[in-house]
């Protein structure tokens, strides 16, 4: 018996070191990192690149980064300097482009207009304006200025930005566009008769855009039929668009990336998910709990309780988790990548967050087993404390 002692006591042993420790786990993805770097807009670049490749080289030591979205200024030698040092660190860059907006500055392209043909209040109070989503010139117009401007700078890849119409930032007139002869035309294609839309919206008023449903994954389900029909048709048409320039672009050997509205408020501003998702390497859905300013969740769908007080069935939504998890789920079926866009940058009075909001959100975001975070929205002036949380 002596000789079995031993072999029991080590097994013994063993187990009691097993129910210590727990059952084996599964091996939980590590999360992967995408940052941006806001360097202003056409002009000559707010960062130098050696200032550029410092603050990367920081954050390196914090956090693992796969790809840097940097733009959008014309200077190509930043562009060159920074991309030689991410290339030697197996960093993918991106070049980070406006497409439906921000882009008069360098483009002659047509505007978008509300369905009575005017420019929608942004434009009209002198901020920036956007294009008609179906014009084929402003689709080829981007992609010229990608060739011409950017094509030799040794990007990996693009981020297509303002790739939507007007939120309800502009009223109903901007979440009512585009109702250009061109988008008429497609709108008809579609089955939607933009008169008709006219028409229901001047008889009705804001009841038009009442919601007999709301699921937090599913979205509004709006009680007009013709309101339903409105945002379906503008959805496939701004989306179609959005995929034929992800597809050219897929075609001069680069990856695309999407930044996109959080499900629930992407079928206002025509972004739908189920084509984006196919045409994309990966997409970025900002969803920002702590961001009163625009693209916030939050601050959007109070605009669009304000825009229309008289619109029935919209709740009271809570930027809680269990939301957070909600719009997770909304788009846990999309065939590409997913790094949600969470915000880390600060500010007291519009973006109070804080590293405890950053790390909640990461933790969702892995339950989810998606690729990892899209650290929003300028890594040159985010908090350390903001990066540091999310561990190596
Ligand atoms: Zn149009």
């Amino acid at each position: 018996m002596k000789h079995l002692f031993f072999p029991i006591l080590l097994l013994l042993a063993f187990l009691g070191l097993s129910v210590a420790c727990g059952a084996p786990k599964a091996q939980e993805p590590e999360p992967k990192y995408i940052v941006q770097v806001s360097i202003g807009h056409w002009k000559a670049p707010t960062f130098s690149a050696e200032q550029i490749i410092a603050r990367l080289d920081t954050v390196s030591r914090l956090i693992p980064i796969e790809k840097v979205i940097i733009g959008w200024s014309l200077d190509k030698e930043v562009y060159r300097k920074v991309g030689t040092y991410l290339h030697e660190n197996n960093i993918h860059m991106l070049l980070w482009l406006p497409v439906f907006a921000e882009t008069e500055d360098v483009l002659d392209n047509s505007p978008a207009v509300d369905l009575w043909g005017r420019l929608p209040a942004e434009y009209a109070a002198g901020g920036f304006r956007f294009n008609c989503p179906t014009d084929p010139q402003n689709l080829a117009n981007v992609l010229a200025l990608y060739d011409q401007c950017f094509s030799d700078c040794g990007f990996d890849g693009v981020f297509l930005d303002r790739v939507r119409t007007q939120s309800f930032v502009s009223g109903v007139g901007g979440v009512l566009n585009c109702g250009c002869p061109t988008c008429t035309a497609h709108f008809a294609a579609e089955g939607v008769d933009l008169e008709e839309v006219r028409k229901a919206w001047e008889e009705k008023g804001d009841d038009f855009l009442s919601v007999s449903n709301y699921d937090p994954v599913t979205g509004f389900e709006f009680a007009d039929p013709l309101a339903a029909a409105f945002f379906r048709a503008k959805g496939h048409i701004v989306s179609n668009s959005v995929a034929a320039v992800a597809d050219s672009l897929h075609q001069r050997g680069l990856e695309v990336g999407l930044d996109l509205y959080a499900p629930f408020m992407a079928p206002f501003v025509g972004q739908d998910y189920a084509i984006l998702s196919q045409h994309a390497d990966f997409i970025k859905p900002m969803l920002y709990r702590m961001t009163f300013a625009p693209a916030g969740m939050g601050y959007e769908y109070d605009l669009l309780r304000k825009a229309i007080p008289g619109a029935k069935g919209y709740p009271d939504i809570k930027m809680d988790v269990a939301f957070l998890e909600s719009q997770l789920e909304a788009m846990a079926d999309c065939p590409c990548a997913k790094y949600p866009g969470i915000e880390i940058n600060y500010r007291a009075d519009i973006v109070p967050t804080s590293p405890e909001y950053v790390a909640e959100s990461l933790a969702a975001v892995m339950r989810y087993h998606f690729d990892g975070l899209d650290l929003s929205w300028n890594i040159m002036e985010a908090p350390d404390a903001h990066i540091a949380c999310l561990g190596k």
